[in-house]
């Protein structure tokens, strides 16, 4: 990956795209979760799912026995898709709002993990991903639970980046209308964590783990 292939170049606003992996890399590690695409009897499905970037691979799993995971598995072609919104884009005009955003699309065909070490690895960075220091701190996963699990590795030999950051773009006569233009940035954050009330019943004296606390 580096470069677009005829499949993944950019066409509108081609100075958006990206292929290089530092950009491609950081688009996927700042998002929580992807959306997987692929065909079934000729009618497209996109599911999102968690996952995590391991080097020139993205992982992500589920149940055994969902379509998704199974159906995926087989080899067929498969899109995995990020987009990260940073903000709202307010133009003069209806036409040339917009959005700041990163995203990054992946095409291929994924392989399934059989190996359990690998299997573990590759759940342990998806539980990273989404929270960096809950793996160490929680039960492992059973040989049961690592039957039911299955995990996919795609390869991001072929995948493309884009990102919009910026100003609205308005047409020129538009910038004599004095309308409010500009950007409205915008963020998923972390809440407070609300403990689970058996937890506090049974045992009221653990603390909140670092993780968990405000940044
Ligand atoms: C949050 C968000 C909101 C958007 N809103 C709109 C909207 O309202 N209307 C609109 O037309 N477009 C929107 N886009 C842009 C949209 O994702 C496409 O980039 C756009 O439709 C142009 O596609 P294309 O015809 O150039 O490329 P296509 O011919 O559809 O795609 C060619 C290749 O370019 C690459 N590519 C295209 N788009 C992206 C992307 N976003 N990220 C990574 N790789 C990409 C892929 O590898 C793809 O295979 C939005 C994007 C994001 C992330």
């Amino acid at each position: 990956m580096s470069e677009a292939t005829s499949r993944t170049r950019v066409r509108r606003i081609p100075d958006r795209g990206h292929y290089d992996a530092a950009t491609i890399h950081s688009v996927l590690d700042a998002a929580l979760l992807c959306h997987v695409g692929f065909t079934v009897d000729e009618q497209p499905y996109v599911i999102p799912t968690l996952f995590a970037r391991d080097g020139e691979h993205v992982v992500f799993h589920g149940s055994a026995a969902s379509r998704m995971l199974r159906h995926a598995a087989t080899s067929v072609p498969v899109c995995l898709e990020v987009a990260i919104v940073d903000a709202i884009v307010l133009a003069r005009s209806v036409f040339n709002h917009s959005m700041n955003y990163r995203s990054v699309l992946v095409l291929g065909a994924a392989e399934i993990v059989t190996d359990d070490e690998e299997k573990l690895r590759a759940l342990e960075l998806i539980s990273e991903h989404v929270l960096p220091g809950r793996w160490a701190d929680v039960r492992p996963p059973s040989a049961k639970e690592l039957k039911a699990t299955s995990v996919l590795r795609l390869s991001l030999k072929e995948a493309s980046a884009k990102i919009r950051t910026g100003p609205p773009l308005d047409e020129d006569e538009d910038y004599a209308l004095p309308i409010w233009a500009g950007v409205l940035p915008v963020a998923a954050t972390r809440g407070q964590a609300v403990p689970d009330p058996r937890m506090t019943q049974e045992f009221p004296g653990i603390p909140l783990p670092a993780y968990l606390k405000p940044r």
